[in-house]
């Protein structure tokens, strides 16, 4: 859990790295300078924790490339207070920027192991949030409404239940498609009214559908 000089100087450069490929939003960044990424992965890749790329965590599942959890953050346009509904928790690391954006997180994982390794290391670096096992698709209706949601697993569709509990004014930002996803971000105007911005190609981890866990 040591967080050295060296490990910061690498976070730095790349940041630096992810601002020269399009990320403009410098609060995310600064977010992202907060968290730890090689905490969240096995010490065998250490070395990798700070290259801009998706690595593997347990139960099959990956950690997002860190473009890609700047990319998802800077468009949920995450204000302080905000609170954020994220699906597939995973590592967790996503749920500690969001946490460091400022925002009250709430964070569901389907994988048992995820889900206590998650808690384990947020733990452990002192981030509050409220986390769930179980179906993301479900969302969290005991805390909803939420002003924005994020899914960090590739969708086949939007589910319904995430735009019933997402606030007017709200944001969903979700991968959607088979193999490769489209990044969509839907703004919600108000309880029927949706409008739906396609944001790039991204690659992603399905997000199962199955209500067994
Ligand atoms: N945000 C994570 C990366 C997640 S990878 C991080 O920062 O590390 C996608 C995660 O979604 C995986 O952990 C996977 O187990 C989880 N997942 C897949 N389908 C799910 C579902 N229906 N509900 C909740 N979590 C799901």
């Amino acid at each position: 859990m040591i967080d050295t000089e060296r490990h910061k100087g690498k976070r730095r450069l790349l940041l630096d790295s992810l601002r020269e490929k399009g990320i403009w939003c410098e609060r995310t960044l600064e977010a992202m300078m907060k968290v730890p990424r090689h905490v969240f992965l096995d010490s065998s890749l250490e070395d990798l924790a700070y290259s801009d790329q998706a690595l593997p965590i347990a139960a099959g599942q990956t950690i997002s490339q860190p473009y890609t959890v700047a990319f998802q953050t800077m468009h949920l346009d995450i204000q302080p207070g905000d609170k954020v509904l994220e699906i597939g928790t995973g590592s967790g690391y996503q749920a500690a920027v969001l946490f460091y954006m400022g925002a009250k997180v709430f964070t569901i994982e389907r994988q048992l192991e995820l889900f206590n390794f998650s808690k384990l290391i947020l733990t452990k670096l002192g981030i509050r949030y409220t986390g769930k096992y179980g179906d993301g698709n479900e969302g969290m209706p005991a805390y909803a409404p939420f002003d924005k949601i994020i899914v960090t697993a590739g969708a086949s569709r939007i589910p319904p239940q995430l735009l019933h509990q997402l606030k007017p004014g709200g944001r969903l930002i979700i991968p959607i498609g088979e193999g490769v996803q489209k990044m969509t971000l839907i703004y919600k105007k108000s309880d029927k009214i949706f409008t739906a911005k396609a944001l790039g190609d991204f690659k992603f981890v399905p997000l199962l559908e199955d209500k067994t866990v």
